[in-house]
């Protein structure tokens, strides 16, 4: 159903970069086999799921969209597409995004454009769009997105679906190849606030791998999803409600506020103070680790090798000139001139610094409630082409995801109704490793 699906609708969405069909087929028949012999096992039995072209998987194209990587095989799976092996789900294939995770629309990707299928002259969000777009377009159950600065909450908002973007640590980085390692984390992107908690389940966990990974309880994250939020404590940053959110995205936030009260949670107004330097310090710090983990794309160890010289930092050159997109080059600059001498007192030290205080000002909000919450981006969907020559305008669509990166707090995005028929999505946020709370007040919401 779900590869006659794609063959349906993928060549207007645009949303799988490889499909894995006979692998798919293969493994579904031996769930036939077992399904016929009374052994099934695996919370996710069965259940076709994509995954985005970042997270490597054995024997399966892995490109982050990049022509750099167009014929880069793994020779290993991701710890999570083995948590997700190990529920029995089955992998349909590799998602589209922004070229190494960079962008929020799509549009960086160096093959194709995904499309919102809500209005496929518009963008699905990203990086995650294809991540996204699939789940929105019917073609898989969930999908697993990854998230540095929104690329899963985002792109969820634009296409009207779940996403979690867990808290840092929640979810192995072993085969997630890096963006900025301080702030990437994987996380599912759904139809149904359930079967997100569900996915997550799966993906979650401490790994060995991954020096980054918390070795903390893991919770039954769908435990509470029946409980309701009578008694909570909901806080509203104005900075999430104000300037530059159009108006009716936050009358949505304030309808959705409306029902949460009506079953018995309440809510203030509290400040984030810090939050409008969140922007400027993310594209420092994000850039300047970008800048370390891209170097090893150098034409010797991965991907397609550029050398019409035969000499060897010619080769490097001509490798990583062809090889990444004006996006990718923009940030390995951009960083490569942070984090120079001279220079990094002023920008890398100073963004560290900003990120300190965003992530106490999180700190100090959710020692007195339970959850933040807010719009997840400031507008819907804009059209293909709107935005792709500002990159400062691209880049302010992050403004309200941004800051929870930085914090390392785990948020989700719901769908809470539409505007201009667009769907708008509800930001929800709580601390570190409660993804439990968050769960259980988008459900009582959804
Ligand atoms: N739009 C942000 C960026 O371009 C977010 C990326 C992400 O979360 N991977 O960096």
């Amino acid at each position: 159903a779900s590869y006659n699906r794609i063959n349906e609708v993928d060549d207007k969405v645009k949303a799988f970069l490889t499909l894995n069909e006979e692998q798919a087929r293969a493994h579904a028949k031996t769930l036939d086999e077992a399904i016929a012999e009374d052994r099934i096992n695996g919370m996710l039995f069965g259940l076709p799921g994509g995954i985005k072209d970042n997270i490597v998987t054995k024997n399966l194209r892995t490109t982050c969209a990049s022509q750099l990587l167009d014929n880069f095989i793994p020779v290993y799976d991701a710890t999570v597409v083995e948590g997700l092996q190990q529920a029995s789900s089955i992998n349909i294939g590799k998602l589209n995004m922004d070229e190494f995770a960079m962008g929020s629309s799509n549009e960086n990707s160096s093959y194709k454009v995904t499309r919102n299928p809500w209005d496929i002259d518009r963008v699905p969000g990203g990086s995650s769009g294809g991540s996204a777009a699939s789940v929105a377009a019917g073609e898989v159950m969930f999908s697993l997105g990854s998230d540095t600065g929104g690329s899963i909450r985002e792109p969820a908002a634009y296409c009207g679906v779940v996403g979690m973007k867990p808290t840092y640590g929640r979810v192995s980085r072993f085969g997630l190849v890096a963006f900025a390692s301080s702030l990437d984390q994987v996380g599912p992107l759904t139809r149904t606030v359930e079967d997100n908690a569900r996915v997550l389940q799966e993906i979650a966990g401490h790994c060995e791998k991954d020096s980054t990974s918390a070795d903390v309880e893991l919770p039954d994250f769908s435990a509470d999803l029946q409980k309701g939020v009578k008694g909570l404590k909901i806080a509203v940053p104005k900075e999430y409600i104000g300037e530059g959110v159009k108006p009716e995205i936050k009358d949505k936030v304030m309808d959705a506020l409306k029902v949460l009260e009506s079953q018995g949670a309440t809510w203030e107004e509290v400040s984030l103070p810090h939050s409008k330097y969140a922007v400027a310090a993310y594209y420092l710090l994000s850039s300047s680790e970008a800048s370390a983990n891209l170097s090893r794309f150098d034409g010797v160890r991965f991907g397609v090798r550029h050398d019409s010289s035969q000499n060897l930092i010619e080769m490097y050159k001509e490798t990583r000139s062809k090889g990444f997109g004006d996006e990718v080059k923009r940030r390995i600059m951009l960083g490569t001139f942070a984090l120079s001498s001279g220079y990094y007192d002023a920008y890398y030290k100073k963004a560290q610094q900003v990120r300190h205080l965003i992530k106490n000002d999180f700190d100090d909000v959710l020692s007195k409630y339970d959850v933040i919450i807010g719009p997840t981006a400031p507008t819907v969907a804009f059209k293909v082409g709107e935005q792709i020559d500002d990159p400062l305008t691209m880049y302010a669509n992050d403004i309200l995801t941004i800051p929870v990166n930085l914090a390392g707090v785990p948020a989700i995005s719901v769908p809470c109704g539409f505007s201009e028929n667009m769907p708008v999505g509800l930001q929800i946020i709580a601390s570190p490793f409660d993804e439990k709370t968050i769960y259980q007040v988008a459900h009582s919401y959804e």
